[in-house]
């Protein structure tokens, strides 16, 4: 069965895709700085670690022997990058840099070395930033903050590695993923948090801002896809729930999960956030034969027993 590699393993979202290639018979190499020693990442990787396809490599990607790693991968998903579209303003922006942009340019040349067949690479909807709705692949890419401009740079790296090194890509442009094991700064596990431990909701802005957001099981099934489909190979594709809703649509579905009227406050937004995010799908449905399955009310309520139970140290890898 064939090897697939997946970097930022550890994370929310690559946490879920091991699952479901150690689920249907694949072997896995996971890179990931975090280990079990950190109590987000440790919980993320409890079920993994036990499976023995599943091989954990920790440590730093420009530092690792990626070489060696990659002997074998027929695949590689690279997740691995420093996220969030509040952070990459001053002396941060380092750090975004050399996550997101340095990193994915040495595992590019291992990828390439290494003889891969097919690179899938996580991109976002933040490289769009102020582009007319509905963001489409071939629209312009506008970054509103610094982790967009670096996701832009990576991508251009991608291709790059494209043209002149025969690298065979997929470029995934995921949009406000949210799920089980969503990270600890992200809008839903914040406020999901606040209501639970009984205490105010901080909101960003007036709440009017459309996001698209999607379910975590469906990302993960869009990026199986892209492993595969030969149809995909040199092609950006937007990922992308399927139904935007504000942030107040958003709350009002909080408040029905809890069960009782959330206190709300309401602060001025930072830089960096774009104001309506809403993906054009056609190119997923196309080249993956995929569509969005897990509507926001089904999502965000497994999001929250999730929660519940991890709150009760029964399932930390719900
Ligand atoms: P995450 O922070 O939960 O996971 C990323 C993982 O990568 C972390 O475990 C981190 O330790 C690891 N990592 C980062 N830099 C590394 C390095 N240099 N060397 C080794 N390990 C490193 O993030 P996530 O939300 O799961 O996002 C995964 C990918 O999806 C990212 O590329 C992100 O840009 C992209 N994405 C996420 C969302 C979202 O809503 N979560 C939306 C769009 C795109």
């Amino acid at each position: 069965m064939r090897t697939v590699t997946v970097t930022g393993c550890a994370g929310f979202i690559g946490s879920h895709l091991v699952e479901r290639l150690l689920r249907t018979g694949h072997h896995v190499v996971g890179i990931d700085r975090r280990g079990p020693d950190d109590p987000e990442a440790g919980a993320n990787l409890q079920a993994a670690l036990g499976n023995p396809r599943f091989h954990f490599v920790q440590g730093e990607l420009a530092d690792l022997p990626l070489g060696d790693l990659l002997a074998g991968a027929e695949q590689v998903v690279h997740l691995a990058a420093r996220p969030g579209t509040r952070d990459g303003w001053g002396p941060s922006f380092a750090g975004y840099v050399r996550d997101n942009i340095i990193a994915t340019q040495h595992l590019l040349e291992a990828v390439v070395a290494a003889g891969v067949r097919r690179l899938v690479f996580a991109s976002t909807s933040a490289v769009y930033g102020e582009a007319p709705l509905p963001l489409r692949e071939t629209g312009p890419t506008r970054p509103v903050s610094p982790y967009g401009i670096t996701k832009v740079a990576a991508e251009q790296l991608v291709r790059l590695y494209g043209r002149q090194r025969g690298l065979d890509w997929v470029i995934l442009r995921y949009f406000s993923v949210y799920g089980p094991r969503q990270r600890p700064d992200m809008a839903f596990r914040r406020m999901m948090e606040a209501v639970k431990a009984g205490e105010e909701v901080v909101l960003y802005g007036t709440g009017d801002q459309t996001r698209d957001f999607t379910y975590v099981g469906d990302v993960v099934a869009a990026t199986v896809r892209a492993l595969k489909a030969d149809d995909a190979a040199g092609h950006t594709i937007n990922i992308g729930g399927g139904s935007p809703v504000t942030m107040n649509q958003a709350l009002a579905e909080l408040e029905r999960l809890s069960g009782r009227p959330l206190q709300v406050r309401r602060v001025p937004g930072p830089p960096g956030e774009m104001e309506h995010t809403a993906a054009d799908n056609r190119r997923a449905r196309r080249l993956l034969d995929w569509k969005p399955r897990v509507g926001l009310d089904a999502g965000l309520s497994r999001q929250w027993i999730w929660l519940d139970l991890r709150r009760l140290g029964r399932l930390e890898h719900a």
